[in-house]
């Protein structure tokens, strides 16, 4: 019987790998065929021509080869360094000798044997007492004898790639059990690629792409390859990205005959609300409007993405969207990401729309049963016309006898599945997402595909940046001299501590002692704390009281991150500043500067390296969102920045979206005039098949056959 007649097949039955290397493999993804197929090596290695000892210069990363001539243990101890054990190996290729050296990893005595050809990558240094050159903690691999024959194989005499490995496996036990996967799983693939695309975008095979990316031939540029940046390496990034746009078309446009609703606003509230309004709304805002009119009134449903830095109005560009919605007969929904600004939200509308009677409901996840019971069943009675709240709106017992609008705010902090479970509470409705943790604006459109994308790129009139001071170590008392300044211009002040999930107890801690510190430093005057556990009326009248100026410094964790709105704030202390993102900073900075005045924001870091000052500086320096977030994409890298966990967006295997930008544009045009032609892949199983592979259980949303 074959064992191995898929990708699915699991690697332990390719001849070599067996139980015991595929639990090894296991800890590194490794199950199936085609995990392994995808496990691309981090970095190539140029053994095509080894260097000789003699020609070895000083600061160089090379490959070397030779025959260990002597080994040696030492055991250091003395105050200096305690402990120490180096490992010190002597080789030699004829032409002269070099030392490796191994800091405290005496395992690797039994490793090596006097005699052994070796194989060392490193960075060569000049030992000064020796006059000599020694590489201190070089990659190695122990040679058999087959290579020495000259015989052309894995190992040597060639590029060879690197994986990442796991303890229990070497380099080169890895790079030969991927040898015999990679001949198991080659033949298993199928192009997913529609064959006219391939031909016209002139791609190379993917098998061979496969194989080359994994076993590099000769004749290929070591840089390019490092890089991933070779034809091959383009080839399978194309693949993956083809699909993933693939997928965002059809959510796009999932049965192109999906009628929403065209509403008809009578402008009967919205006129109300612009002409009560203190200002005017910026052209930016306006024109936004516009476009939400356009698609409104349009029978297709509504995709829109607004996306606009922090400040810069999306709010009331939602409201008026929802007046909308309300007066043409339908309910609206708006979704926030916390219940202190789904809070915040419903108290700001119902101040907004004064005395335009719009019924409003409150849904989030604490509010008492009670209370929670009525609203569910009010929305379901079709009593409210506006509901704000939480994901708590997306349980099952909540629903809707008519809704037309779903807002939700600070998009990024919900997933794909919750936007969807929202929406399907009515029958196609429109929806707007906001958000302004910006997506650098290339990237915006194809990440987001599935949604059209309106911009307010400006900002009310009026406002003056907010300026940012890095306080290092030994100035960090200085924030109390900003603190009373603040307060003595009538001002208030937050103090932000980070609560991150995996130390929560830890962060809660500081916050609360941060907040025992400055209430025992100002006592005449009434200091608040906030954090997510306390009961939704609690931190509630809190709030209030923060806005209404009751309380002058507020002491948080980041529940008050996205939205909350208190234009009399005009300091923001942020502690332990070094552990948030940049975007995170980005936007717990623009809860003040919302006033007319100069505002300020101190970054008070606790341990700070280089790499941290790095992301501070950034902060400290620019004030546009947009650069933040390029910024921010290059320091922490896509995974983290995408969140792509909580997000619902896919992983990618292969896929570096700042290098490969050029690459998603081609895949999304190819993808998206793809999917118009076939809107259900009948003929093309085995795209299907990677899109169910690609988007796992998100699948489902597209309704694909
Ligand atoms: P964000 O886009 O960050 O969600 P908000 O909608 O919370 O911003 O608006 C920030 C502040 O700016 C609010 O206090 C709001 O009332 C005010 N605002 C919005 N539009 C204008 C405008 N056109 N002129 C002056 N102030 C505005
Ligand atoms: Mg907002």
């Amino acid at each position: 019987m074959n064992k191995l007649k898929d990708l699915t097949s699991p690697v332990q039955y390719v001849r070599g790998v067996g139980p015991y290397r595929s639990k090894l493999l296991a800890r590194l993804g490794i199950n199936t065929l085609r995990d392994a197929l995808f496990y691309l090596p981090y970095r190539y290695e140029d053994r095509r021509t080894i260097k000789k000892i003699a020609q070895l210069k000083p600061e160089e990363s090379t490959t070397v080869m030779g025959k260990i001539l002597k080994i040696n243990v030492k055991n250091i101890n003395n105050y200096k360094k305690p402990g120490l054990t180096i490992l010190e190996l002597m080789i030699s290729d004829g032409t002269g000798i070099l030392t490796a050296k191994w800091f405290n990893q005496p395992y690797l005595e039994k490793t090596f044997k006097v005699k052994d050809e070796v194989i060392l990558y490193g960075l060569a240094k000049p030992n000064y007492w020796m006059s000599a050159l020694e590489m201190l903690n070089p990659e190695y691999e122990i040679l058999a004898g087959d290579e020495l024959s000259g015989l052309a194989n894995l190992h040597i005499g060639r590029i060879v790639p690197i994986y990442k490995i796991t303890e229990g496996l070497s380099q080169r036990q890895m790079r030969g059990l991927m040898d015999s996967i990679l001949i198991s799983a080659i033949p298993c693939i199928t192009d997913p690629i529609p064959p006219d695309i391939v031909q016209r975008k002139g791609l190379p095979d993917l098998k061979e792409s496969l194989q080359k990316v994994h076993f590099p031939t000769s004749e290929l540029s070591l840089t390019e390859l490092n890089q991933g940046e070779s034809i091959y390496h383009k080839r399978l990034v194309f693949n993956e990205l083809f699909i993933f746009q693939t997928g965002i078309a059809l959510m796009k446009n999932p049965n192109s005959k999906n009628k929403g609703i065209s509403f008809s606003p009578t402008f009967q509230y919205i006129n109300r609300l612009l002409q009560n309004l203190p200002f005017e709304l910026t052209k930016a805002q306006k024109r936004v409007f516009e476009e939400v009119l356009r698609d409104m009134r349009a029978s297709s449903p509504m995709n829109r993405l607004i996306q606009g830095d922090v400040g810069s109005g999306k709010t009331i560009v939602a409201l008026l969207a929802i007046l909308a919605c309300i007066e043409s007969g339908y309910q609206a929904v708006l979704m926030a990401p916390t219940e202190i600004l789904a809070e915040q939200h419903y108290q700001n509308i119902l101040n907004l729309l004064g005395s335009i009677s719009i019924k409003t409901e409150l849904l989030t996840g604490s509010r008492k049963i009670n209370n929670r019971k009525k609203s569910i069943e009010t929305i379901t009675m079709d009593k409210a016309e506006l509901v704000v709240g939480t994901h708590a709106l997306i349980q099952e017992s909540v629903s809707f006898e008519n809704l037309g609008l779903v807002v939700i705010d600070e998009q990024h902090r919900f997933g794909v599945m919750q936007r969807a479970s929202l929406k399907k509470k009515g029958v196609n409705p429109d929806t707007i997402v906001m958000t302004a943790t910006p997506i650098p604006r290339t990237l915006a459109l194809t990440l987001y595909g599935d949604l059209d994308y309106s911009v307010i790129d400006e900002l009310p009139p009026g406002r003056t940046p907010v300026k940012t001071v890095l306080l290092d170590k030994g100035r960090q008392n200085y924030r109390f001299k900003f603190i009373e300044e603040e307060l003595q211009r009538g001002g208030q002040v937050y103090i932000v501590y980070p609560l991150i999930e995996e130390s929560e107890k830890m962060d809660l801690d500081s916050a609360i002692k941060g907040h025992e510190e400055i209430k025992k430093k100002y006592p005449q005057l009434s200091v608040g704390l906030v954090h997510g556990r306390l009961k939704a009326e609690e931190r509630q009248s809190i709030m209030d009281k923060f806005k209404e100026g009751l309380i002058k410094i507020l002491v948080s964790t980041t529940v008050i991150e996205v939205g909350v709105d208190v234009p009399n704030a005009g300091l923001m202390i942020i502690m332990n500043a070094e552990r948030f993102g940049l975007a995170q900073l980005h936007q717990l900075r623009g809860r003040v500067g919302r006033g007319n005045k100069q505002s300020l924001c101190l970054l008070v870091p606790n341990k700070i390296n280089e790499d941290a000052r790095r992301r501070l500086e950034v902060i400290a320096k620019t004030t546009n969102g947009f650069s933040i977030a390029e910024e921010d994409l290059k320091i922490r890298g896509q995974g983290e920045f995408f969140g792509t966990k909580q997000s619902g967006m896919p992983d990618f295997k292969i896929t570096n979206l700042l290098r490969d930008a050029k690459i998603l544009e081609e895949a999304r045009k190819e993808a998206f005039s793809f999917v118009e032609k076939n809107q259900t892949l009948a003929n093309y199983p085995q795209l299907k098949e990677s899109l169910q592979n690609f988007w796992g259980n998100r699948i489902d949303l597209f309704k694909v056959g």
